[in-house]
């Protein structure tokens, strides 16, 4: 089957770029701007095709050639704080750059259609874990515009039979157990990352935002999913397509919550480093609590878990930033 991966040299992209190519039956094509993106992040052996979502013309280039029966979309902006004090920037891309992408879908019959959602649109739950078809209330444009294209792939599945796959993404962490790629942001907002920064003598300690939280520690308690992981999901949703070719979502999480204490000692245990942290403000918009229900995706994707240890999976983003010091060129 011919794969189309939009964002394929981002970070969740690449491993799964990584995972489905390496499987029989499958001709993978990645499309991204590289705006964030990188090309060394693309395996040998797998074409990419440098373009933009938001351009008719790139996409009608890739469409007409390659023809994709399924496409991976990844492509989009992802910080939080940036789509506050941006949100157009974010309405732009997520929401206009898909809608662009979805109209190639529909002028070449693309079938098949895996969306990178977030759970960031649950905005504070009503209650954790979390279910697929809880209440759906962004609190930031970020989740905003990625609620909007679930919303859209509804009504493309109405009007012309696209099926589609949503899947919310809790907290993807980690990198592919080689250490050839893993998490590379530039600015890097994520806690695994920015805790690594001090071993890698980026930075000299870490902030803790708020430890008043209604938690056990008093740190907010956050679902890490291995990338790898999540890669193994977006197949087993493909093969769901093309098995039942009927559109669903899925939260993807572990059920399990760890506190950002629990992260920094964790990071102290993998790589033998002190890591000095300071209790600073909360950072505006953050809930106590986000943890998925894992079981729906487990029960209907067949979906299993090869990564459920926190230092497992801190371990393998150590192994990719002592690869990549100055990250992936
Ligand atoms: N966090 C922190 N210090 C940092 C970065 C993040 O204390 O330098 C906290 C953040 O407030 C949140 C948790 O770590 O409670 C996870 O944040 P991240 O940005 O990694 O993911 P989010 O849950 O916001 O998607």
């Amino acid at each position: 089957m011919k794969v189309l991966v939009c964002g394929g040299a981002g970070y969740i992209g690449s491993h799964l770029v990584r995972e489905i190519s390496k499987l029989p039956g499958y001709e993978v094509v990645v499309f991204d701007n590289l705006a964030k993106g990188h090309a060394a992040a693309v395996p040998a052996g797998v074409k990419l095709e440098r373009g933009d979502i938001r351009n008719k013309d790139d996409l009608e280039r890739v469409f007409a050639s390659f023809k994709p029966e399924a496409v991976f979309h990844f492509a989009a902006w992802i910080e939080v704080g940036e789509s506050c004090s941006d949100p157009l920037k974010y309405y732009e891309n997520n929401v206009c750059g898909t809608v662009t992408l979805l109209q190639a879908v529909q002028r070449h019959g693309t079938k098949y259609f895996i969306f990178s959602s977030t759970a960031a649109l649950f905005g504070t739950p009503d209650r954790i874990p979390i279910h697929e078809f809880d209440t759906t209330v962004p609190k930031n444009p970020y989740g905003d515009t990625k609620l909007a294209v679930e919303v859209m792939l509804k009504a493309c599945d109405d009007a012309f039979g696209l099926k589609s796959v949503c899947l919310r993404y809790f907290n993807a962490c980690g990198a592919d157990a080689s250490g050839e790629i893993g998490e590379d942001h530039e600015p890097e907002s994520h806690i695994i990352p920015i805790v690594l920064q001090v071993p890698r003598g980026k930075r000299e300690k870490v902030f803790i935002f708020g430890n008043d939280y209604n938690t056990p520690d008093g740190t907010c308690i956050r679902d890490y999913v291995h990338v790898t992981d999540l890669a193994s999901a977006h197949i087993k949703s493909l093969e769901y397509l093309v098995k039942h070719n009927k559109s669903d979502k899925f939260n993807l999480g572990s059920g399990k919550g760890f506190s950002v204490k629990e992260i920094v000692e964790a990071a102290r245990r993998v790589t033998g480093h002190p890591i000095p942290a300071e209790v600073k403000d909360r950072r505006p918009g953050d809930p106590d609590t986000l943890v998925a229900a894992s079981q729906r995706a487990e029960e209907i994707l067949g979906w299993k878990r090869q990564y459920t240890d926190i230092e497992a999976i801190v371990q393998t983003a150590w192994n990719f930033h002592q690869k990549h010091p100055n990250g992936l060129h």
